[in-house]
């Protein structure tokens, strides 16, 4: 017989449990296990006056967030409409069945206003990631490094040549981002070379040609990332330039050792990693192995002879070329002495053109030249101890290693869908970044305590 549904909705009185509704293999119900906001609220309490309207609990707010930035929800109107409609997401929110969801407006200016000035959202990822090193997700013995461009909420047609006087608006109509932005200009001047363009809308944005598409205005996040299961242990949010980037490093390998009493033996990276003054850091002020790519500005690529075919010879202070000649940077004894540091931060080191002229090497040493020279970066020591480190086998683990950053990318940016940032400023991404990373190292902590109980996670991707 073919059932009828009554289809009677009219009941006046129901008995009715969410926690029961909610599927014990939903994947929220591992995030909301290790999930500990207590420390968060005492650290948000001295920004709200005891007096006035009650504001929206600040432990809605973030489980809001969180669950926008672990399924990839991105528009705060549709994570308000989820929330009021999803079962799930109403328990996870602690939400009951009858309980109104913020209004999506309210939800905004909340989330702009007391969380970005109390720091909120560092102090919750730093307590997730707290809770890694204590359920052993952590092993501190390997860190990664590596940083993403994200597009920022700007039109790439709404700029400024840089080059030109930019005339801001007036003060009372200047936007958040603009006003960050000239505060921190005030404070100090940015890194680097002045990009192209100049945002009027997000400032802070670096103007960023990537191969193959047109440029645009991004920022980059920073992820530093233990090796052992991949978790981030740190993330930072830079403009989208390489000296940010790895000045961000140190940044965090400073911060991951004073919060977490956490530093790496080895630290892989790319050739971005491998300048003379970061692998000066690492080995000298650290005493981390660097388990990167050295960065080489001349690389031979015609067949001539390349450094290592020539001897340092540390006493001496010269170099000797496979003919056994020298090459030195003072021939000449000048009555101040010279430093002879170029400002590439290299000593330039030359044979004789004596020497040379008559050596039958010459063709497969410098055919071009009347003579040949090596540039010896100040930091070869330490370059030198990378080019050693590349050589053995963990290097090779620790290229292996190194993908668990790209993974992290492209799940951040295809299944988290933070492809763009909705925030502007230098502050809005590094909120954003900081909840990315926040909700990735929830969900790593979830999933595996499922399958630890051989619980396949719904609603994981
Ligand atoms: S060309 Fe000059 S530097 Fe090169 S091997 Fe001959 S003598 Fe040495």
């Amino acid at each position: 017989m073919m059932g009828q549904h009554g289809g009677n909705q009219d009941r006046l009185f129901y008995s009715f449990n969410l926690d029961t509704h909610v599927p014990a293999d939903h994947l929220l119900r591992g995030i909301d296990r290790f999930l500990d906001l207590a420390d968060l609220c005492q650290h948000l309490a001295p920004f709200y006056s005891h007096t006035g309207r009650p504001s929206i609990d600040p432990e809605l707010m973030v489980r809001m967030l969180l669950l926008g930035y672990c399924f990839g929800i991105r528009s705060e109107r549709r994570l308000c409409e989820e929330v009021h409609l999803n079962l799930a997401y109403r328990w996870f929110c602690r939400l009951g069945l009858e309980d109104a969801v913020p209004d999506h407006s309210t939800f905004s200016k909340n989330r702009h206003g007391r969380f970005r000035d109390s720091d909120a959202f560092r102090q919750l990822f730093e307590t997730v990631v707290e809770r890694c090193i204590t359920e052993g997700l952590v092993g501190g013995e390997g860190f990664a490094i590596d940083a993403s461009i994200i597009r920022a909420d700007a039109n790439r047609r709404r700029g400024v040549p840089s080059t030109e006087t930019v005339e801001w608006p007036a003060p009372e109509q200047r936007s958040r981002a603009v006003r960050e932005y000239l505060a921190a200009l005030d404070e100090a001047e940015p890194i680097g070379a002045t990009p192209k363009y100049l945002s009027m809308t997000d400032p802070a944005a670096r103007w960023t040609a990537a191969p193959g598409c047109p440029a645009f205005y991004a920022y980059s996040t920073n992820y530093l990332v233990d090796v052992k299961l991949g978790v981030i242990v740190d993330v930072e949010a830079t403009a989208a330039h390489r000296t940010e980037e790895t000045e961000a490093t140190k940044t965090m390998i400073e911060r991951v050792e004073k919060r977490h009493d956490l530093k790496p033996q080895r630290l892989i990276g790319d050739t971005a990693y491998g300048t003379g003054p970061m692998l000066e850091w690492m080995v000298e002020d650290k005493d981390i192995e660097p388990h990167v790519p050295v960065w080489e500005k001349f690389r031979r690529t015609d067949g001539t002879f390349t450094v290592s075919d020539f001897k340092w010879d540390e006493q001496a202070n010269e170099y000797r070329c496979p003919r056994g000649e020298p090459l030195r940077s003072d021939w000449r004894k000048f009555k101040n002495p010279r430093t002879h540091i170029t400002h590439a931060d290299t000593i330039v080191y030359r044979s004789t053109q004596l020497a040379c002229g008559s050596c039958p090497l010459k063709p497969r040493c410098c055919p071009n030249t009347p003579a040949r020279d090596i540039a010896r970066s100040l930091y070869e020591k330490s370059r030198n101890v990378a080019r050693k480190v590349a050589t053995t086998a963990d290097y090779k683990q620790s290229r292996k290693d190194r993908k668990k950053v790209e993974v992290l990318f492209a799940h951040l940016k295809r299944i988290l869908k933070l492809d763009r940032l909705r925030l502007r400023g230098r502050r809005g991404a590094r909120d954003e970044f900081l909840l990315a990373a926040t909700a990735q190292n929830l969900r790593r902590m979830a999933k595996r305590w499922m399958q630890m109980t051989m619980i396949e996670p719904i609603g994981a991707t």
